[in-house]
């Protein structure tokens, strides 16, 4: 291991006396100041460049195909086949791009920022970290309900990199490279398709802000957010290849969707397009147009070419999340009582049971783990003390279990 060198020792590389320089490091034969490792980093980084390798380790023949990304999100979100294919493409060209070997191509690839509408625990952060995780690159989710303009109570916008930067551990680098969630973008709408006349402060102004950071600009970011620390030195933080990924529920887009779509068929081709059209997933038929109408400023849709939308789940899906994914709910709990020696198993009637109530309680795939846990609870807390080795959860286990817990609370109005 490379110790602090003795005084009157040089630098093997520059020469330079250990008096000369901060530190000198010693290494088997010889030694290196703090000066060039730093040109050594540079040289390192040049040199991955130069080769369409990038320091977060991603290569061109490294980086997975559309198609291996479709693969692996499968294995995660049940659905969502739309999503995921633009998903899959959108990401694979932004590393694409990242990788581009000649910045001076005439040929610039622009960024592909991706914005997914759909309702609320369709598994549109799910997605975007499941990317993430694949890539193994920072990411971040941010909440754009508590970003305000500059000056204003709530969060500036650069604190959104602040975030990033945290967890990339201050490597600048590969901060630059990662992946940021702005989740319920659609909070920042501004609430009438025109230009607001007075101020708005957490929609409009937001957007304004947000879009220096989507289109690709050096931003100064204070290392450790907020303003409480003013004296604090910022980063300079290159927004180039960071891709934005947004999402947000957008309610009552689908009526804004139905309204062109009646104002835009006119006439005998009408009547037969609107037999087609699936009311129950009006979502399908989103366009940027639709976007405008809800209140997203154009330049904002602009920094956002990739447009997709998550299908409702209905009840068989649920089922499928239930169970299916490679670390579905169910396989969470009978890995824990595994690690207790204990088998875990269910009927499907119960699957069916827990479905029925997250769907009665209005909670959707995200009330699944409550429901499993309140029926839990009580095998979780006695099974490790005893010697079963087996637990079988009938139906009827599961209501009687429901009914003695709390569960009724969060039952949605
Ligand atoms: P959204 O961001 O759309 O509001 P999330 O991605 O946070 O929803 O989903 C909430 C939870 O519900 C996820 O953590 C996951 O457990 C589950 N979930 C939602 N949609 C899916 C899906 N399509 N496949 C698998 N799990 C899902």
């Amino acid at each position: 291991m490379a110790k602090k060198a003795n005084s009157s020792n040089h630098c093997s590389f520059c020469g330079r006396s250990e008096q000369e320089v901060n530190l000198l490091i010693s290494g088997v034969t010889g030694y290196i100041c703090d000066m060039c490792t730093e040109q050594a980093h540079e040289i390192v980084n040049d040199s991955f460049k130069s080769s369409g390798k990038s320091d977060v380790g991603i290569t061109l023949s490294t980086l997975p195909k559309p198609t291996q990304i479709k693969d692996f999100l499968d294995q995660y979100i049940i659905k969502q086949d739309s999503a995921k294919k633009f998903l899959s493409v959108a990401v694979y060209n932004h590393y694409k791009r990242i990788l581009q070997k000649n910045a001076k191509d005439e040929v610039e690839i622009e960024k592909s920022n991706i914005i997914m509408v759909g309702a609320t625990g369709t598994g549109k952060t799910l997605l975007a970290r499941t990317i993430a995780k694949m890539l193994q690159v920072p990411f971040t989710i941010v909440d754009a309900t508590v970003l305000t303009e500059a000056g204003y109570v709530g969060e500036d916008i650069e604190s959104i990199l602040t975030r990033l930067l945290q967890v990339a551990d201050y490597d600048v680098n590969a901060a630059e490279r990662g992946i940021v969630f702005i989740d319920e973008i659609d909070k920042i709408a501004r609430k009438s398709d025109n230009p607001s006349i007075t101020r708005d402060v957490s929609g409009e102004g937001v957007q304004q802000g947000l879009l220096k950071l989507l289109e690709g600009s050096i931003v100064n970011v204070p290392p450790q957010g907020g303003r409480k620390h003013p004296e604090q030195r910022m980063i300079a933080v290159n927004t180039k290849n960071i891709l934005f990924i947004c999402g947000g529920a957008f309610d009552g887009i689908e009526k804004k969707i139905a309204h062109r779509l009646n104002s835009h068929v006119v006439g005998f081709a009408a009547s037969q397009e609107k037999a087609i059209i699936d009311r129950d997933n009006m979502l399908k038929y989103i366009t940027p147009l639709d976007l405008k109408s809800f209140g997203l400023i154009p330049e904002i849709i602009g920094r956002l070419p990739v447009l997709t939308y998550l299908e409702p789940l209905d009840r068989d899906s649920l089922l499928r999340i239930l169970v299916e994914p490679k670390n579905s709910i169910i396989k969470q709990y009978q890995k824990l009582f595994s690690m207790d020696g204990v088998t875990l198993t269910f009927d499907q009637s119960t699957y069916e049971f827990i479905v029925d109530k997250a769907i009665e309680f209005k909670l959707g795939a995200r009330g699944l783990r409550s429901i499993v846990e309140a029926i839990m609870i009580d095998a979780m807390f006695s099974l490790p003390s005893g010697d079963k080795k087996k637990l079988h959860v009938t139906r009827k286990y599961a209501v009687e279990q429901l009914e003695n817990s709390d569960i009724h609370h969060l039952r949605v109005a």
